[in-house]
C-alpha cells in the first residue's frame, strides 16, 4: 500500500495560488474516496472540475474553497472514484456494426440468464431473422452449468428463428434453422466452405448443431450474420458506447480503425457528443515480399498525431507481416527465417520513421522471433522511446521480458483466459495457468497495460478482468490462472499505464489537477471489497471530459 494523503502534492500542483484564489469550479465532488492512481497512488477526499479538466484534488475543506455561486456540488457519500478506464486494444469500431443485432453475453455468469437473453431477442424481432452473438463469452463463465448448448435445446427455445451463437473465436452453436441456412443437412455431405470435420455429427450422422474448427469455421458463419443496416449504424454504435460507459470505459486503443466508421466518431466529436476517446492502431497490410516492397514507401508517408484528445492515430499495428500473425488458439508457431526477414524489413522502416509499434505477438516462438528482429533493428535505429510494445503476450516468459526491458519496450497484455480459460486449458494443458504470466510481467519492472482484445476474442468489462487478475478466476469461479497480482497494480494497468500507451499521459490515466476529467464513481470500494466481489462492482457514474456520459441513479444532483 502506498497511500499518502494528498495535501503535500496538491500544494505543488496548485502552485502559488491558494484554493480560494483560483477561479470558481463548475463542479465539486466531496466526501468520497478518490483513488487518484497518480504515481504515489494517493487517496483524496474531493476534487474540483472546471470545463473539461480537473483543477484540484484534495481534502473536503480545500476543495470547498473552490466553490463559487454557480458551482454545482455533489456529496459522494463515501463512494470510491477511479480514473476513467482505458482498454489498450479493443476492436471497437468493428463491434459497432453488429452490436445492436447481437445478444451480448459479456459479464453474464448464468447459463439460464444467457438462454433468457436469447429468447427475449427472438421475441423482439420478426420470425426468420437471425438471433446471433459474435463471441465475447464462453460456457465456462457460467456458474450454474457449463454444458454446451444443444440443437434440440435451441430448437425448443427458439423454433422460429435461425440461431448462431459464436463462443469466443472457437466454436458456434446452431439450431435446426441455423443449420438449414448454411446448407448443413443430415445424411448429406458437409458444405465445402467449412473446414473438414468442423461440423460435429452424432453416430447416426445427425448434425449436433455444434461447429468446431476454431477461427476458420467460426468466421465462415460470422461473415454471414447480418450487419446493422447503414440507417441503423449510428444507433448501434451509440448503444455500444453506452454499454462501454456503463462498464466504466472512457478510452480505447482501437485495433483496425475503418476510415468510414471513424468519420462518424469525428462528427460526434465536432458536435461535442462523443462519449469515448478513440486512439487508433493501424498499419499497412503486407503478406508477401512484393507487398512488403510496396508497403515500405507508404510507411514513410504515415503521419500520426494529427488528431485530438478524442480521436487520433497513434500507433502502427496490430499486424506487421501477415504470415507471422499467429491465429488465436493455435498451440504453437514455427516462424520461418524468410518470413522473419520480411518482418524485419518492415520493422526497420517503422523504426527509421520513428513510428510507435503495437504488434500482435502471442506464441512463444513468434515472440522470440520478433525480439531477434527488433534487436537487429535496434542496432541501426534505437527503438527506446518509440513506445514499441508486444500485444496479447499470452505465451510470454521472463527471458523475453528481460530482452524487452533492455530494448525499452512495453507489454500490452490481453488475458484471453478471462473468458477462454477452459478452452485454453484444453489446448495448452496446465501451461494455460501461466497465460499470461501476470505476476512475472509485473515483477519484471517493464511497463504493461491491460486490454481486452474484445469484442469477439474476449469480453470487454474491466471489473471482470480485474477480478480475474486478482483472483485468477473466471466469473464462474473456475480457477484458470496462477499468476495473480495485487489490486493496485491491476488498476494501474487499466489506467495510468494505458494512458501512456495511447500517448495521453499528460491528459488521462490519473485523477490529477490539469488532467481531463475522465472518471468513474463506483458502487463499492475496489480497494477493500472482498476479492470475489470485484467482478460485481458497478459504475454508478461515468464522466468524460467533465461531461456525464452515464449516471445510473442521478448521482450528480445540482444543489
Ligand atoms: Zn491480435
Amino acid at each position: 500500500m502506498r497511500r499518502v494523503l494528498a495535501t503535500a502534492i496538491l500544494a505543488l500542483a496548485v502552485g502559488a495560488l491558494s484554493y480560494a484564489q483560483q477561479p470558481a469550479a463548475d463542479l465539486i465532488l466531496t466526501n468520497g474516496k478518490i483513488i487518484t492512481v497518480d504515481d504515489r497512488f494517493t487517496i483524496a477526499q474531493a476534487l474540483a472540475i472546471k470545463g473539461d479538466r480537473i483543477v484540484a484534488v484534495g481534502t473536503n475543506q480545500q476543495i470547498a474553497q473552490m466553490a463559487g455561486p454557480a458551482t454545482r456540488r455533489t456529496d459522494l457519500r463515501g463512494r470510491a472514484v477511479v480514473p476513467g478506464l482505458i482498454d489498450n486494444h479493443m476492436h471497437l469500431l468493428r463491434a459497432g456494426t453488429t452490436w445492436a443485432n447481437e445478444v451480448r453475453l459479456d459479464g453474464v455468469d448464468s447459463r439460464k440468464q444467457a438462454l433468457d437473453r436469447l429468447a427475449a431477442r427472438a421475441k423482439a424481432i420478426a420470425p426468420g431473422e437471425w438471433v446471433y452473438t459474435i463471441g465475447g463469452w464462453s460456457v465456462d463463465q457460467f456458474a450454474d452449468s457449463r454444458a454446451k448448448f444443444s440443437r434440440a435445446e435451441l430448437d425448443r427455445l427458439i423454433p422460429n428463428h435461425p440461431v448462431a451463437i459464436q463462443e469466443s473465436y472457437y466454436r458456434t452453436y446452431l439450431n435446426s434453422r441455423g443449420l438449414d441456412a448454411f446448407g448443413i443437412k443430415d445424411g448429406a455431405p458437409d458444405p465445402t466452405d467449412f473446414p473438414k470435420g468442423s461440423i460435429v455429427r452424432d453416430a447416426s450422422g445427425h448434425a449436433t448443431g455444434i461447429v468446431e474448427g476454431g477461427m476458420g469455421a467460426v468466421r465462415a458463419i460470422a461473415a454471414k450474420m447480418p450487419r446493422v443496416p447503414d440507417a441503423g449504424l449510428e444507433a448501434s454504435t451509440l448503444a455500444m458506447i453506452k454499454d462501454m460507459n456503463r462498464a466504466g470505459l472512457t478510452s480505447f486503443g482501437v485495433a483496425g480503425c475503418d476510415a468510414n466508421l471513424l468519420t462518424m466518431y469525428r462528427k460526434w466529436e465536432a458536435e461535442h457528443r462523443l462519449n469515448v476517446r478513440i486512439f487508433c492502431i493501424d498499419g499497412i497490410g503486407a503478406g508477401t515480399p512484393e507487398q512488403v516492397d510496396r508497403a515500405l514507401p507508404r510507411i514513410a508517408e504515415i503521419k500520426l498525431f494529427q488528431g485530438s484528445d478524442f480521436v487520433d492515430n497513434v500507433l502502427y499495428g496490430e499486424s506487421v507481416y501477415g504470415p507471422l500473425h499467429d491465429p488465436m488458439f493455435d498451440s504453437t508457431s514455427d516462424p520461418k527465417p524468410e518470413q522473419l526477414a520480411q518482418w524485419r524489413r518492415l520493422a526497420m522502416e517503422i523504426a527509421k520513421n520513428r513510428l510507435p509499434l503495437h504488434v500482435h505477438a502471442e506464441l512463444t516462438h513468434t515472440i522470440d522471433g520478433f525480439l531477434d528482429q527488433i534487436e537487429a533493428v535496434n542496432k541501426v535505429y534505437p527503438v527506446k522511446n518509440l513506445r514499441w510494445m508486444l500485444a496479447h503476450f499470452n505465451q510470454s516468459n521472463a527471458a523475453q521480458l528481460a530482452r524487452m526491458k533492455r530494448l525499452g519496450m512495453y507489454a500490452a497484455v490481453h488475458p484471453w483466459n478471462v473468458i477462454n480459460g477452459g478452452i485454453m486449458h484444453d489446448i495448452f494443458g496446465d501451461e494455460a495457468y501461466e497465460q499470461p504470466p501476470l505476476a512475472t510481467i509485473q515483477a519484471s519492472g517493464i511497463m504493461w497495460g491491460f486490454g481486452s482484445d474484445g469484442s469477439a476474442a474476449n469480453q470487454y468489462m474491466p471489473f471482470v478482468t480485474l477480478h480475474y487478475a486478482v483472483t485468477g478466476k473466471m466469473m464462474s469461479g473456475l480457477k484458470v490462472m496462477r499468476q495473480t497480482i495485487g489490486r493496485e497494480d491491476a488498476l494501474i494497468a487499466y489506467t495510468r499505464h494505458n494512458a501512456f500507451f495511447v500517448f495521453q499521459e499528460d491528459n488521462l490515466g490519473a485523477i490529477q489537477p490539469g488532467k481531463l476529467a475522465d472518471l468513474v464513481v463506483l458502487d463499492r470500494d475496489y480497494l477493500t471489497v472482498p476479492a470475489e466481489q470485484i467482478r460485481d462492482i458497478k459504475p454508478v457514474l461515468t464522466m468524460v471530459g467533465g461531461r456525464i456520459v452515464y449516471d445510473a441513479n442521478a448521482v450528480i444532483a445540482t444543489k
